[in-house]
């Protein structure tokens, strides 16, 4: 038997706990040390700060952290390509890693031989995994990190792993039912085909399956889908957000309030132009240096849109909270000098049933920025309060056009559209 007495107690880390500034004291000291390791060590590196004009030196506290130019993740391609050992960007040689993988991109991803290398660890602690779990790990274990990023964490809370891989539902129903399968690792939505799969052969999810947590990742999680799991095996499911450059960035606690930023890396939540900090509850993009000495990505930009919660969460852990991920900095425009967001966008429309898509589609006729709202919609439908509501919302005006023709919308159905010309 595990020990799932305790799945929605306890902590893996003292630092999950650390009041505020001894956290933050915990993590200067983690990113000071990487500072001076990449600035004696990789060239990559020492040519961002030269071009700069900053030395590491300057950089003195957490507060000066955002100093540092930040590294687009899209310039990772080339920078790695540009000499030996990943460009510089690596401080070791490349044969002394434990792992390289190649990821989507196509970027390499180096991983060291420390422990808990990904920093997951917590994350699935967090998440209700505990020792002597028998756990299928349905992520990948080819070419791309998954699989073994998510397994490393699971070794060291003290569990026992299938390495299942993606696919095969049939071959995966057998392993769980076979093993007494009691945590789940892998995407939500191949743990539903797999739900299916099994009620189809007429399995009963609760006495033919013994899951009972699960931790879901690489894809955005609805909480329709979440609980229509949860209910179905009688288990509990969190989702972590990490990336294949980095690892762990955060995950959910018992609490599913946000979530908490790791412990192994520090997280700037940023202006996606100037790339400077922005206030907790406004919209920016995730700016990570996770501590890695080996491979120390210094400000890395990842490209994903999250805010951090200005709430407290009861479950005692003090790292801040990031209230998921909404979207992608690619999905933003920036007109009359403010950035509009499609999420911002999808929330004032979601108090109109009757709006089944929408267009924000932003031109520039004489030189002047002007927004229109196409919705898919009746064309009796009253646009006023629709206006109204993208007004106080967007804080900008837009033409409202109603159209009935769904050939009009993208296959995604809603989004925004940057026409503009200069
Ligand atoms: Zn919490």
């Amino acid at each position: 038997m595990s020990e799932s007495g305790n799945r929605k107690k306890g902590f893996f880390h003292e630092v999950e706990t650390m009041d505020p500034d001894q956290r933050r004291a915990y993590l200067w000291d983690k990113a000071r040390h990487i500072l001076n390791v990449a600035g004696d060590k990789s060239g990559a590196f020492r040519q961002r700060m030269e071009k700069a004009g900053l030395e590491p030196g300057q950089i003195k506290s957490l507060d000066d952290w955002h100093l540092i130019p930040a590294l687009p993740k899209k310039d990772l391609v080339h920078l790695q390509t540009a000499g030996p050992d990943l460009g510089g960007l690596l401080t070791c040689p490349t044969g002394r890693l434990r792992h390289i993988y190649m990821s989507p991109g196509p970027i390499v991803d180096p991983e060291a031989r420390q422990r808990d290398y990904w920093g997951f660890a917590e994350a699935f602690y967090a998440a209700g995994f505990r020792k002597s779990d028998i756990v299928q790990m349905t992520f990948s274990y080819h070419f791309t990190p998954a699989g073994l990023m998510m397994e490393e964490p699971l070794h060291e809370i003290g569990c026992a792993v299938f390495p299942a891989g993606p696919g095969n539902t049939e071959g995966q129903i057998e392993a769980m039912t076979r093993l007494g399968v009691t945590g789940y690792v892998g995407m939500a939505s191949f743990l539903k085909i797999i739900a299916d799969r099994a009620e189809k052969k007429g399995l009963d999810l609760r006495k033919d399956f013994r899951l009972d947590v699960a931790f879901v990742a690489a894809e955005r999680l609805a909480e329709s889908l979440r609980t229509e799991l949860e209910d179905r095996f009688s288990m509990q499911i969190r989702q972590g957000y990490g990336t294949a450059d980095l690892g762990c960035i955060a995950y959910e606690c018992p609490e599913k309030k946000g979530m908490h930023l790791s412990s192994r890396c520090y997280v700037e939540i940023c202006d996606p132009e100037t790339k400077k900090p922005l206030p907790a509850g406004q919209t920016g993009e995730v700016v990570v240096t996770p501590f890695n000495p080996d491979y120390p990505l210094i400000r890395l930009a990842t490209g994903d849109l999250s805010a951090f919660s200005t709430q407290q969460c009861p479950c005692g852990r003090t790292a801040p909270l990031l209230q998921g991920i909404l979207g992608r900095v690619d999905d933003i425009i920036k007109i009359k000098g403010q950035f509009v967001y499609p999420a911002q966008v999808a929330e004032a429309m979601a108090g109109f049933p009757g709006i089944r898509a929408w267009k924000l589609v932003a031109t520039n006729p004489g030189g002047r920025d002007r927004l229109s709202l196409n919705i898919l919609a009746s064309r009796e439908m009253d646009t006023i309060p629709v206006s109204r509501a993208f007004q106080d919302k967007i804080k900008l005006r837009a033409e409202i056009v109603i159209s009935d023709n769904k050939a009009d919308f993208s296959d995604a159905g809603s989004g925004i559209e940057d026409l503009r010309t200069w």
